[in-house]
């Protein structure tokens, strides 16, 4: 406990600015969180309905990497607080957690609630203020020097707060309806701060039409199959340096592409790709990447007696259903009954995606203020008593965990910042 408390304004009530508030109020000192929308954790709320994945149980080095070109820089924040930390953060809220059989880590009701509420109850006995519906709207003065004085907007009406220091902790720019706009670009671009543009990251794809002349499925495919998965199969793709990713595992076919786990844990180099190309990039699909394909070819070579090419398939390949009728979307008639050709596309389906989902259909967004803005205390270097924390900062990565484990210790890192700065 500080024998010297002091005025400590967090803007933003996700993971990232509530676990900054409450390394700051648990060190004494008098916080104030200020929130666009009438709750906190909107976002966090929504993460938990699928299943709220917390963190992910693989070991540190692996887990390091999977922050990309910002591993380096996450992997001291992750010493502080890692995936083990954040579990043991939860259990002492009464929320327990277990490892799934992909290694993820969940709460045992799987839900957000129960943790945001917890939380709540512990920011408050620790006398953190929360004010929802109070939107940052920028500085005091645009162009003068301090970056403490802040201009929000209430439903009575505008006002002006100042602070000790400040902590941003906004969220990036999807889901904008849940209160992470990205409107705060401009107003961080105008005190000279870097940002990378926000992308999105974690996010589906629009497909080119068969035909090549347009986006998305054929209008029989897409009534009949948008919504369903395909499950087990393989992605290859070739990135914009060249180089071969393969991933295995399930996607979804939405009205107009194709979204889901396994494109998510490839649509960063998929975006990047498309983006350096200016074009489409194609991509390959393996629809039984269990088996090879000269044992695939052989099965199909089988004679078919009287059964259709659907049994045929079915019986000698496993493949019915929205995998089939991908094939026949992509694959010319003449072509499906020619056993060995149809077997290589069966393992090399050729789709082209033309363009990532709109950003604020995306489950995360890359970009953001560039980490070298920031010194250890994730204050920014050009305005002291200024923070930033969170999926704001220009890191990113793939779902599994660590979009909240990257949150909850960049807000980690903030509040001890924070503590630590003022105790200068
Ligand atoms: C559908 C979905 C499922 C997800 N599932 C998972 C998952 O299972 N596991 C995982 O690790 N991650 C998941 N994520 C990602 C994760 O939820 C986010 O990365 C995380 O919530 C970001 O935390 P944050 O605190 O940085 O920002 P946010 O949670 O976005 O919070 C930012 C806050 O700032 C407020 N704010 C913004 N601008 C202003 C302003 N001008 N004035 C005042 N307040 C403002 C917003 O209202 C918001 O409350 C999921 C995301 C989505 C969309």
């Amino acid at each position: 406990m500080t024998p010297n408390p002091r005025n400590v304004i967090v803007v933003g009530g996700g993971p990232a600015g509530l676990m900054a508030a409450e390394r700051i109020a648990l060190a004494g000192h008098r916080v104030e969180l200020f929130d666009a929308m009438p709750s906190v954790g909107r976002k966090f709320l929504l993460a938990g309905i699928g299943g709220l994945n917390l963190t992910h149980s693989e070991p540190a080095p692996k887990f390091v990497a999977r922050y990309g070109e910002a591993a380096a820089w996450m992997s001291g924040l992750l010493d502080r607080f890692g995936a083990e930390a954040l579990r043991q953060w939860a259990g002492e809220l009464g929320i327990d957690t277990f490892v799934g059989s992909s290694g993820r880590v969940f709460p045992v009701e799987m839900k957000a609630a129960p943790l945001l509420r917890a939380w709540l109850q512990r920011l408050r006995a620790a006398q953190v203020r929360i004010h929802p519906r109070h939107r940052w709207t920028g500085w005091v003065s645009p162009h003068g020097k301090a970056t403490t004085d802040l201009r929000l907007v209430s439903p009575s009406g505008a006002l002006t707060r100042s602070a000790d220091a400040v902590v941003l902790a906004l969220g990036g720019g999807s889901w904008s309806r849940l209160g992470s706009d990205g409107a705060w670009m401009p107003w961080l671009a105008d005190r000279g701060i870097a940002l990378a543009p926000l992308r999105p990251a974690n996010c589906g794809f629009d497909i080119c039409s068969p035909s090549g002349d347009g986006i998305g499925w054929g209008d029989y495919f897409a009534n009949r199959f948008a919504g369903q998965a395909l499950k087990n199969i393989a992605i290859r793709i070739k990135d914009a340096d060249g180089d071969r990713h393969e991933r295995v595992g399930e996607c979804l076919v939405t009205v107009a592409g194709l979204e889901g786990s396994l494109i998510y844990a490839l649509a960063a180099p998929i975006r990047d790709a498309i983006e350096a190309a200016g074009s489409p990039l194609e991509i390959r699909l393996d629809l039984f990447p269990g088996r090879p394909l000269a044992a695939l070819t052989e099965a199909l070579s089988q004679p078919r007696g009287r059964r259709s090419l659907s049994n045929h398939l079915h019986s000698k390949a496993g493949i019915s259903g929205v995998k089939a009728g991908l094939l026949r979307e992509f694959v010319p008639p003449e072509e499906m009954n020619d056993m060995r050709t149809l077997a290589a596309k069966i393992k090399s389906l050729p789709l082209r995606l033309a363009r990532p989902r709109p950003i604020d259909e995306a489950i995360s967004t890359a970009g953001g203020v560039a980490l070298d803005e920031l010194d250890h205390r994730m204050m920014v270097k050009r305005w002291p008593g200024l923070f930033c924390c969170g999926e704001m900062l220009d890191w990113e990565a793939p779902t599994g965990g660590y979009l909240l484990t990257g949150c909850f210790a960049t807000g980690h890192a903030a509040g001890d910042g924070v503590v630590d700065w003022l105790a200068r």
